[in-house]
């Protein structure tokens, strides 16, 4: 498995090139964001690690110009930038993860592993849908069955995220670092509440229901047969 790494810090660089190397992957590293949009346009990488703040050619443009070029290799963003409107924006333009700085080596290589794993990413469509839900994503507007959702942004950050990850269980630990700044020891609870109100707008007044309860893990949106 062949990874690029973008990234401008040469500590953060070497350390994540030696680790992966150690863990068994091919790695190539890129110290500027112009050599890491060369690499990343020309290269033929089976998963992309790109910092979100470089001096020149910053992550965003980079994933965009992967993505427009049809590329869909999967991104994991690294970022110091701990916003919920940052992670959002990465979201939408394509990014796979994310993982804010400081993070463990261990928690990396379990995002790397999990992502390449999933394969590689479906192109991203301005319209979802899953049943009668869709989502207008350019408009971040949701319907059911036709009739528009009142949901607030973070709880369509929230449908969207879990709409994407359709069929597969999300931690609230996951939630909480993408949709909410709040870290991985985060308050769960607050998670609980938010899901419970999503779930009261997008399945109380339709079936089938669609967001489900995995007891001890988490969230999972999909039709109730499909497992
Ligand atoms: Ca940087």
């Amino acid at each position: 498995m062949k990874l690029l790494i973008v990234e401008d810090e040469s500590i953060t660089a070497d350390y994540l090139r030696q680790g992966l190397t150690e863990a068994g992957f091919l790695v190539e590293l890129a110290r500027t964001g112009l050599d890491g949009h060369h690499l990343a346009m020309t290269g033929d990488h089976d998963l992309l690690i790109l910092d979100v703040m470089l001096p020149d050619v910053d992550g965003w443009r980079i994933l965009k110009a992967l993505r427009d070029a049809g590329r869909h290799a999967p991104v994991l963003f690294l970022t110091a930038r701990d916003s919920v409107h940052d992670r959002v924006k990465g979201l939408e333009a394509g990014a796979d993860d994310y993982l804010v700085k400081p993070f463990a080596f261990a928690e990396l290589l379990a995002r790397v592993r999990t992502l390449l794993r999933r394969g590689v990413a479906p192109p991203l469509d301005d319209r979802l849908e899953v049943a009668d839900l869709v989502l207008d994503v350019p408009r971040r507007r949701a319907t059911r069955s036709g009739r528009r959702l009142a949901l607030t942004a973070k709880e369509y950050a929230l449908l969207e995220l879990l709409v994407r990850r359709r069929g597969e269980v999300l931690p609230r630990s996951m939630i909480a670092s993408q949709v909410w700044d709040m870290n991985f020891d985060g308050d769960s609870n607050a998670i609980d509440v938010a899901i419970r109100r999503l779930r009261a707008k997008v399945d109380d007044d339709f079936d089938p229901k669609l967001i489900q309860t995995v007891r001890g893990m988490g969230y999972m949106l999909d039709l109730p047969d499909a497992g």
